[in-house]
Parts: C-alpha cells; structure tokens; sequence
C-alpha cells in the first residue's frame, strides 16, 4: 500500500484512470473504423489525420496500455497501487497523476529505458 496516497488523492487516480480507459476504448474504436477508406471529415476541416499508415501500430499500443490501466485499477482494488513494481518504493502523486498507469518511480523508468536502449541518443 502506498501511504503517501490519501483516500481522496486515490479516489482522484482511479477516476483518472477510468477516463483514461474510456477515451482509449473510443480511440480504439475509431482507429478500427478508420482502418476502412478513410471518409471525409465531418467539417470538412484536416486536423488529426496525419498519419492514418501508423494506426494499426497505435491500435497495439492502446491495447497495453489498456491493459497497464486494468492493472492499474486492479492495484487500486487491492491495495497494491502506487508502489514501483521494481523497487517498492511510493511513487509520488504527483508523477501518478500525469501518468496514474504508472508501474514504476522515475528513477527505475529512466534506468530500464536506457538498459533497453531505446532512449535517443543526443546528437
Ligand atoms: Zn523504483
């Protein structure tokens, strides 16, 4: 259990992550929808239509991160939220709350990004 989590800053990341899910499932939606001939815009107006060749890429991505935030409410439930998966200590509200499907501190993310290797490297 994370104790530096008040009931109330728990019950605000739970509706954070349940937003977060609903708006995931609707992009979700419309990227299988856009998946057919693209139709024309409803105003007429091209925003948000750039790269339409990614969206079954993107479609994959939001299924993990549909899954991280099931997780994430699961956590919740069972008390286990809020705790870094690698080193157990509290993750702060204030990173959980831009990132409440968050499993891990700051300091294990950077440090698995950069032994996966995926992090650019600065020119
Ligand atoms: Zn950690």
């Amino acid at each position: 259990m994370n104790e530096t989590l008040t009931t109330a800053q728990r019950e605000e990341l739970k509706a954070l992550l349940l937003a977060a899910r609903r708006d995931l499932q609707t992009q979700m939606q419309q990227n299988r929808e856009n998946l057919a001939p693209p139709a024309a815009d409803q105003d007429g107006t091209a925003q948000g239509n750039v790269g339409r060749e990614v969206d079954q890429a993107l479609t994959n991505i939001d299924t993990a991160d549909l899954a991280r935030i099931d997780h994430a409410l699961e956590a919740l439930e069972d008390g286990s939220y809020g705790l870094c998966a690698e080193c157990g200590c509290n993750i702060p509200f204030e990173r959980l709350k831009i990132e409440p499907q968050t499993q891990h501190c700051v300091a294990c993310k950077s440090r698995w990004e950069q032994s996966k290797g995926h992090a650019r490297v600065p020119s």
